[in-house]
Parts: structure tokens; C-alpha cells; sequence
């Protein structure tokens, strides 16, 4: 498929364009697809990827251009190519968009060596406070660096700079660090119990079968998982291969990442948004030359370009963090199995709260199944019980129960930890004015404004939003009437405080001040036993590890059952069996209280009986009875615009002219749930089709057919939307 100058190439750009333009193929250069391009669109120069195509469109009316130049970059492999082609076909996000999510910034990577500084015995001229101070750092004869010189000394970098030109001091230039050293297999392997040693041969042998195969890993909180996927990776690593670990919250885990080191002797490479930009880029050469043998990392790091990948973990695989929300939509879960399909590679789905789509796909032997149905080490699974709210709720203006009080008291009094968990941030979720009633609402958004007390804002979820808290009410000027309605964190913290004066207590949210560093240092704190008491939001359930947590209070159990969306159940079942989970994790047995005002609900009672195979099957037989997914397909298309009318009129017009399909039912345009966002309104189209039907291409032609978007109009589509 090599094209040589004078023939015609097609080359992806990537921008929101699903085609491809055609470009001549200069004299001297031969491509071929996958080489990444300088070509020129519409009088820009933009970089671009030599793609398979059946004839694109000519960049250029009246002649064809041709290609400016090939890039020195490390080609899109043509695995990478077919993932983008499936992701762009599954999502029906435009091919460009996706191949973006692939390509990154072509320059190679800077090889720039360490300079490290040591000291020669050459006394200098004139010997000053700082120049002695310096002299004195480097009296231990090692070598340093001049940050950590500068730092040492407390001197400006110039005062070395002189200290080099007097003589004084020498600079000795090292390589660059291995930006991924290599992981050693059999550095520290752990003693499985015989139910690990069972699982990890399963998933080894699928390492070495070297063929496509998704496994459930399915195992209680704290039965050992971690440890059973390591002995897959080392497997990969011992064969040579590349292995990705994806987790749903990466940039807050140094705890996996230590973990992985004690494990191995490195830290696996660590690939998020929160990384450095330059290391970055040097991290994606090393993964493309195939020198980063373990890449731990966000959802993104599907689109890296690995060399020779031969297993993907996705650990907490019902995590909805892994739905990409913008952009391309895609499940980060379920293009991993895309993925290592595409690679003909092994995938390993780990979570002791599977999605039903992979308990499904389990139970009917799409997937393999293992279980752990027992904590590591004989540990015992928190005992949980139900606070009936509507008999034993505290008093009015309170949020903690008698009895769960109570619980906290015993807990702290023995020296263990607890944690009071409510997924709600701020102080209050809806303020208002005792005097008129007068709401806060975002200017932007169909949201209530959540005060913040710590930083003394009325904020919003949606959009950021932020204003202070007004001493009047901004309505009937009542002044200091303002009331708070109901529990955030920041609340709990204050009643907590009133209560438990000397105890040591952390909020954990993700608005925390001092953002990502501050919360990976109070994680620490927490696993380490610096903390006695955690108020947490959702961000604390997720497979942290706090070997002294034995009592979980959840503050409100019932938040998000009564929303009416159909993974409502589900996804609550997954929160508390998450949060409930880190209590007990150490040597001391656990326990949990739920709060609740419905003790009855089968998500209640499946987290009481512990009768987890309960829930799944009757939630299963809910799906499977109403045609949800994963027995059915669904699709959401949203229309929104600066006014409502033309959006609400779009998206009228575009249900008038959806074909008609016995097996399709397109239902609304309604408002959708948030029905104004980031000052957008916004009307929500709803699909529903049986599983054999393929939703995509009817929503393609319907599309080109349909009515065109026009000025502020924009379309947004959801195949298998998370949230309804
Ligand atoms: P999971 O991921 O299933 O919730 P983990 O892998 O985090 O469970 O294991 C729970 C705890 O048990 C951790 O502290 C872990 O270090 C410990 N553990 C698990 N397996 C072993 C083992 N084979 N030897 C020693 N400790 C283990
Ligand atoms: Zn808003």
C-alpha cells in the first residue's frame, strides 16, 4: 500500500471531521498509512495521518495539493488504526476526533542530559555567606543537582553559576533517567492463597495463550485481586510484553503505584492528564519503541501506541468514570475489550461490584469467570446494618444518628478509624431565604447553587459557577435570613466538630483546597492511621486501602435511588458495596451503618444479607424484562442552543423525520434532566432498539438525511448513555 510521488494519498486531520482529503505525494518521499504528514487545508499547515480511504475529498478545489512533508514521528500502527476506525464507528464521534486522542505532538523527545554539580577543592576568589554555604552542602563529596543544591544552601542558582566560573565547582553531565525503567517479575512475589494461586494461573494462561479472551475477575473487597492481576502482568513482563493497567482514578493513587513497586522494584509509568506535559511526550516514545513494559493509567492511555501490548486490566471496571463524557463518548471499559480484541490480547476485568453488562456477559460465557468470595487472610467482610431513619433519625438541624453516633464514639475510644461518608460536597445543597423563600439558582445552569462555607461561595456543580454568599437575600433584602437545607460534607464536619472537639478529622472532596496534591497527601495520612475520623465524598470509596478504618457510616444511603434512571439500583448497589468495603481492611474485623429511610430496598437489603448474587440476578431480570441495556440498546441524542426555541424546534424536526423502524422507538424530545447547562438549552432524544439491531448505522442515515444543524445548534451524541 506504499504510495509513491506523483499517486494520491488520503490523510485524517485531526479535527471533528469524520473524512479524509486527498493529497498528491510529493517528489522523493514515499508514504504509506500511518505516517503522520505536514499537509496544508484552507491556507493552514496542519499535521495529519496517511489513512486507508476510498477516495477523500481534494483539499483543494481547482488542483490537488500535494503532502508538504513526512514527519520524523513514529507512525499510527495499524492496529491504532482499525481502534480508531471502531471507536469512531461505535461512538459516531468523527474519525479525526478520535484519531486525536492518538497522535500526539511529533517532536521527539528531548534527550537533554542531567547536569549534576561536585566540588572541585579549587578554593574560590572571594568566599561569601552563600558561596560557603554551598561549598558546605557539597563537603559530602557526592554530586547534586543545582535544584537540589539551590534548596540545600537557600542561594540563588547564580551564586553555583559563579561558584562553576571561579573553578570552585564542576559540572558533570549524566543520560537522561529512563523515563520507565524496567519492571523486575520476580522481584518481591507475594505467597497467594490456593483461591490466588488458581486465579492467577487462569489469567497466566491467558497471557501465554497470546489470544483474545476477557476474564471477570470478580472478588469481595479485599480478597487479593490486585495481587492475583500482578502475577498476569508479570507474566507479560517475563514474555517481553507490554502490559496496561487502567484505573479509574489514577492521578490519587500512589498507594497502587507503591503497591506495584513492592511488588516489581519500579513504579509501573504513570499516564494521566496530571502528568507533565514534556514527560509526556517522552513516556509516548518510550511506550511506542516498546521501553514502558507496565503503563498504569486513565482511560486515555487506550490511544497509546504501544509497540507490542499483550494484556489490559481494567481494575474497578464499573467504575463510571471510565465513560468519557465529552468529545467522543466512549466507555473506556468496553473499548479495552474492543482493544484487545483488535490485538488478539487478553483482557482482565477486576471489580467486586461488576456492571451488570460484564456479570452478564460472564454468565453467558462471552467472558470468563473467576471468583474470590473471600476476604484475603481469613479477614471477614464488614457486618452492615441499616439505621431506619424514619424511627431513630437525630434531631431536627442534625445529620447523624443516635445509634451510628454511638458507633463512632465505641470506634474512636478503641483507637480505630472511622469514616462518615456522603456523596454530597459543600456545606448545604440548596440555600434559601427563610423570610420570602427565594432560591439560588446558576445563572448558567437549572441548578441550585451549593454553598461552600471554607471558601465562603454559593458554587455551582455544572458549570463552576461561583458568587459570594450576599448578607441580604438579593429578593425581599431580609438581611442575614438565609437558611441551609440539607447536608454536604462541610456539614458534617461542623456537626462533627461540635461533638468530637479533640478528635483528628479530614474532609475528603475533590473541592478540597490544595487540590490533587493536598488530597494524595490526606489519602496517606488516612492509610496511615494520622487521621481518626474521615468525612468523605465518593472520591474515598474507590479501592483505596486503610488498614485502620473498622466502622463505615454512610449519611444518606438513599441518595441517588430515587432519580428514575434505570442503573440507579445498580450504580448505588456498586457505591455502597465500594465505600462499605474499606471498613476492616487491617487486623481488626469492620463494620458499616446505613442511613436510610427505605431499609427495605433490595439495594438495602442485598448490602444487609450479603446476598450479593441476589441482587444481580433480580436486577439482571429488571433489564432484561424492560429491554435495557445490555438487552437492549439505547441512545441519547441531546440538542442544545444559546435560546431554547431553535433548540427545542431542531429537535422536533429531527424526530419528525426519523425513519420509521418497527424495531426503534425514538422517544421525546423532552428536556433533558439538567435542562439548561453552561447557558446551553437543551432537549434530549431518547433510542431504544433490540440488541441484534445496529443503532448506529440507522442513527447515520437518519442523520445525513435529517435536518442541518445551523449557527449556535449542536448535537450531541450518547450511544449507551450512562445517565438518564
Ligand atoms: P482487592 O483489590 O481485591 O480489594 P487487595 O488486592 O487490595 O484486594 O488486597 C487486600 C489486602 O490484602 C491488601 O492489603 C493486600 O496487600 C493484602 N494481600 C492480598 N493478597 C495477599 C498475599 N497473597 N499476601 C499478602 N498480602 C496480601
Ligand atoms: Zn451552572
Amino acid at each position: 500500500m506504499m504510495a509513491r510521488p506523483g499517486e494520491t494519498v488520503e490523510v485524517l486531520l485531526p479535527v471533528a471531521l469524520d473524512r479524509t482529503y486527498t493529497y498528491r505525494v510529493p517528489f522523493g518521499i514515499e508514504l504509506m498509512p500511518g505516517d503522520v504528514v505536514r499537509v496544508a487545508l484552507a491556507g493552514r499547515e496542519t499535521v495529519g495521518v496517511v489513512w486507508e480511504g476510498d477516495g477523500g475529498l481534494p483539499a483543494s478545489s481547482n488542483r490537488l495539493r500535494h503532502v508538504e512533508e513526512r514527519l520524523d514521528a513514529p507512525p499510527l500502527r495499524a492496529d491504532m488504526r482499525r481502534f480508531v476506525e471502531w471507536v469512531a464507528g461505535w461512538t459516531l464521534a468523527p474519525r479525526g476526533m478520535v484519531m486525536r486522542m492518538a497522535l500526539r505532538a511529533p517532536e521527539p523527545p528531548e534527550e537533554r542530559a542531567r547536569l549534576v554539580y561536585r566540588r572541585t577543592g579549587r578554593e574560590p576568589e572571594r568566599l561569601t555567606a552563600a558561596r560557603s554555604r554551598v561549598l558546605a552542602v557539597l563537603a559530602d563529596g557526592l554530586a547534586h543537582e543545582k535544584r537540589a543544591l539551590v534548596e540545600a544552601a537557600g542561594v540563588s542558582p547564580g551564586v553555583i553559576d559563579a561558584l562553576v566560573d571561579q573553578g570552585a565547582v564542576t559540572p558533570i553531565a549524566l543520560p537522561p533517567a529512563p523515563v520507565a525503567p524496567p519492571p523486575d517479575p520476580g522481584f518481591a512475589a507475594a505467597r497467594l492463597s490456593p483461591a490466588q494461586a488458581e486465579a492467577a494461573a487462569a489469567l497466566q494462561q491467558a497471557v501465554a495463550a497470546r489470544r483474545f479472551s476477557a476474564t471477570l475477575l470478580e472478588g469481595v473487597t479485599g480478597a487479593g485481586k490486585t495481587e492475583v492481576y500482578f502475577e498476569a502482568v508479570a507474566e507479560t513482563v517475563r514474555q517481553g510484553g507490554q502490559a496496561l493497567i487502567l484505573l479509574p482514578e489514577i492521578a490519587l493513587t500512589n498507594q497502587f503505584l507503591d503497591r506495584f513497586a513492592a511488588r516489581f522494584g519500579v513504579r509501573p509509568a504513570e499516564w494521566h492528564s496530571g502528568i507533565a506535559a514534556k514527560k509526556r511526550t517522552r513516556l509516548w516514545h518510550a511506550i511506542a519503541k516498546g521501553e514502558a513494559a507496565v503503563v498504569a493509567g486513565a482511560r486515555s492511555a487506550l490511544f497509546l501506541p504501544f509497540a507490542d501490548l499483550r494484556l489490559i486490566v481494567v481494575d474497578e471496571e464499573h467504575d463510571s468514570a471510565y465513560k468519557q463524557d465529552e468529545g467522543p463518548r466512549y466507555h473506556a471499559r468496553d473499548m479495552a475489550v474492543v482493544r484487545a480484541r483488535l490485538l488478539d490480547a487478553p483482557v482482565v476485568l477486576a471489580s467486586a461490584t461488576p456492571s451488570i453488562e460484564s456479570r452478564v456477559n460472564a454468565d453467558r460465557g462471552r467472558y470468563g469467570h473467576i471468583l474470590l468470595p473471600e476476604r484475603f487472610g481469613g479477614r471477614a467482610l464488614p457486618r452492615i446494618e441499616a439505621v431506619d431513619m424514619r424511627v431513630e433519625a437525630p434531631e431536627r438541624g442534625r445529620f447523624i444518628a443516635p445509634r451510628l453516633l454511638a458507633e463512632v464514639r465505641r470506634t474512636l475510644s478503641r483507637g480505630e478509624q472511622a469514616l462518615l461518608f456522603l456523596n454530597r460536597r459543600g456545606y448545604a445543597p440548596l440555600t434559601l431565604c427563610r423570610h420570602c423563600g427565594h432560591r439560588f439558582q446558576c445563572p448558567n445552569c437549572t441548578a441550585w447553587l451549593v454553598e461552600h462555607r471554607f471558601r465562603k461561595a454559593l458554587m455551582c456543580h455544572h458549570c463552576g459557577h461561583a458568587e459570594p454568599v450576599p448578607r441580604a437575600c438579593p429578593a425581599c433584602r431580609t438581611e442575614d435570613a438565609l437558611a441551609a437545607c440539607g447536608p454536604g460534607v462541610e456539614r458534617i464536619a461542623e456537626e462533627v466538630a461540635g461533638l468530637f472537639p479533640d478528635t483528628h478529622t479530614v474532609i475528603l472532596s475533590s473541592d478540597l483546597f490544595g487540590g490533587t496534591e493536598r488530597l494524595k497527601q490526606e489519602l496517606e495520612a488516612v492509610a496511615k492511621g494520622e487521621v481518626e475520623l474521615v468525612i468523605g465524598t465518593q472520591l474515598v470509596a474507590k479501592g483505596h486501602n486503610f488498614p485502620h478504618l473498622t466502622l463505615v457510616g454512610v449519611l444518606d444511603a438513599d441518595l441517588g435511588l430515587g432519580t428514575g434512571d434505570p442503573r440507579a439500583a445498580e450504580r448505588t448497589f456498586q457505591l455502597l458495596g465500594q465505600v462499605t468495603g474499606r471498613a476492616g481492611r487491617g487486623e481488626r474485623p469492620g463494620q458499616a451503618l446505613l442511613q436510610t429511610y427505605d431499609p427495605g430496598h433490595p439495594v438495602m437489603q442485598a448490602m444487609i444479607s450479603g446476598d450479593r448474587a441476589a441482587f444481580y440476578e433480580r436486577e439482571i431480570a429488571m433489564r432484561a424484562g424492560a429491554g435495557l441495556p445490555p438487552f437492549g440498546r439505547m441512545a441519547a441524542l441531546t440538542v442544545s442552543d444559546v435560546e431554547r426555541a431553535p433548540a427545542e424546534a431542531f429537535a422536533r424536526a429531527l424526530v419528525q423525520a426519523a425513519p420509521r423502524e418497527a424495531a426503534i422507538r425514538v422517544l421525546g424530545p423532552a428536556e433533558a434532566p439538567i435542562a439548561v447547562l453552561r447557558g446551553r438549552h437543551r432537549f434530549r432524544i431518547l433510542l431504544q432498539a433490540p440488541r441484534e439491531v445496529a443503532l448506529q448505522d440507522y442513527i447515520r442515515a437518519w442523520l445525513a438525511a435529517g435536518p442541518k444543524l445551523r449557527a449556535q445548534l449542536a448535537l450531541d451524541i450518547d450511544i449507551d448513555p450512562m445517565n438518564f
